[in-house]
């Protein structure tokens, strides 16, 4: 069995290097993220192309994810670039001051803040690793103590529990880097902290607009880091393609301890739904430093597995971190030892839902199909790549190959656990399209004389949505 779960891995300068980077992708990487917090335009660009060029010379299908910013609120610069912050001492956000921070208090990116928070309020800075409590509120100025203390560095990111910061999803930086994204057509764009469907909505609006000159239309991953997010989780599913459980942000938000559980829950809805999921941040975090992962991680790791994930995700191992490759290397094995000792029946899901269209039934006819006749391959001759995402949402073990002569979709099911893309030409004539595709599987060592498989596809070919036959055949 191949592996099922994808790989997401950031790039950065520990991997943007074209040996680096060519190793990293034959490690196991599916899906490259360009990380917009960081780095100019062009080095998007750049290492966008650079992504394409190598997964085209490896024959891999690797899919580009663009990440906006998003308003990360942050704290402004200190005269000697950080100060140390001692438990019980007053400290000022002052989103009126120009002049450096010092240890009494420290100017603000984001202005609205004294408008967001009132007093007893508690605000994390850096990730959570310092606590401050708002005393008062004095026109621009916060008036915090210290809860707990440690040391603050220029534009370290502020959160509050419980979330109610006001700052609007896309910002202007926002708006350039979609046009930037659409202009090497990324396959999947990230919104980082949207609070509603609108959110969503507006940014796949932008991007689509953008994205037109190429007729591009991205898929769109919400990241779910704000509390608000929770309880808006179904909205937010319905007007995204997928979701991010970003662990970072939001266990900052929510509380560590809740974050497990909403993991869980994130990824339950999002297959119910019909939608994607990646698992996000730390998932190796001691790699940055170290060449073998912690036992914790490597359970949290093949635990997102079990949880159903599409997607586990690097950010900092691959970005900035002492072994990238080896990190990689080691989450695919995990990933692969989770899946084979994970329960293989079609879930109850599967017969207690009524699929009311042709297509989608014709999907779930060949997964049910393959389950009990045990194929050894499901292909899925696809326009727009809905059957094999419907077909990988739930989970019996048998391969789902799509096949497809559009790179768009080729690139989405980058994504789709259990999925694996491949690039076809485009065939009018069913029986050829048939022949074909089960000459590529032979060929590819995936299927052999007297193998069963399930196959589906649409007549007439090359209708998106049109999937309506399903074929069982047997390798001659
Ligand atoms: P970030 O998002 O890495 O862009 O902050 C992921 C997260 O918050 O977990
Ligand atoms: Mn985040």
């Amino acid at each position: 069995m191949p592996r099922a779960t994808k790989i997401v891995a950031t790039l950065g300068p520990a991997s943007s290097d074209p040996v680096v980077l060519e190793r990293l992708i034959a490690a196991g990487v599916d899906v490259v993220r360009l990380n917009f917090s960081h780095g100019s335009a062009q080095d998007h660009i750049d290492r966008a192309t650079l992504v394409r060029d190598i997964a085209t010379r490896l024959g891999k299908p690797v899919a580009l994810m663009a990440d906006l910013q998003g308003p990360k609120i942050r704290v402004g610069k200190f005269a000697q670039g950080k100060v140390m912050l001692e438990p019980g001492a007053p400290f000022v956000l002052d989103a009126a001051r120009t002049e450096p921070g010092d240890v009494n208090g420290v100017g603000l990116d984001y202005k609205e803040l004294p408008r967001d928070v009132r007093a007893g309020d508690v605000l994390l800075l850096n990730d959570g690793l310092i606590v401050l409590t708002v005393e008062r509120v004095q026109d621009e100025r916060v008036h915090t103590v210290v809860t707990i203390g440690g040391e603050l560095s220029n534009n370290k990111g502020i959160n509050k529990q419980g979330g109610g910061l006001t700052a609007p999803a896309l910002t202007a930086k926002d708006m350039e880097d979609i046009k930037t994204a659409m202009s090497f057509q990324c396959d999947y764009l990230a919104v980082s902290f949207p609070k509603s469907a609108t959110d969503m909505e507006m940014a796949r609006q932008l991007a689509n607009v953008a994205g037109e000159p190429w007729r591009h239309k991205p898929a769109m991953i919400a990241k779910i880091e704000r509390s608000e997010a929770i309880p808006q989780l179904e909205a937010i599913l319905k007007a995204s393609d997928g979701i991010m459980v970003a662990r970072g942000d939001l266990a900052v938000e929510v509380g560590n301890a809740a974050v497990p559980g909403l993991q869980k829950r994130m990824i339950r809805m999002a297959r119910e739904m019909d939608r994607v999921v990646i698992t996000a941040t730390q998932m190796m975090e001691s790699m940055i430093q170290n060449p073998v992962p912690t036992r914790a991680e490597v359970s949290d790791v093949a635990n997102a597995v079990l949880d159903g994930t599409d997607a586990v995700m690097l950010s900092a191992e691959t970005a900035a971190g002492r072994y990238p490759v080896e990190t990689v290397q080691h989450m695919a094995a995990i990933a692969e030892e989770a899946e084979r000792t994970e329960d293989t029946r079609l879930d109850a899901q599967f017969s207690d839902r009524i699929y009311g269209r042709i297509d989608q039934s014709i999907a779930m006819g060949a997964l049910f199909t393959a389950y009990h006749l045990g194929c050894k391959a499901i292909i899925a001759l696809t326009e727009s790549g809905s059957t094999p995402l419907w077909m990988s949402r739930h989970n019996i073990h048998v391969p789902i190959y799509g096949l497809t002569s559009q790179p768009v979709a080729r690139g989405r099911m980058a994504l789709f656990r259990n999925v694996r893309a491949l690039l076809v030409p485009r065939y009018t004539d069913r029986e050829q399209a048939l022949a074909e595709a089960e000459n590529l599987l032979v060929a590819s060592g995936v299927l052999k004389p007297g193998d069963t498989y399930a196959i589906t596809c649409g007549e007439p070919m090359g209708t998106p949505g049109g999937t309506n036959m399903l074929k069982v055949c047997r390798v001659g």
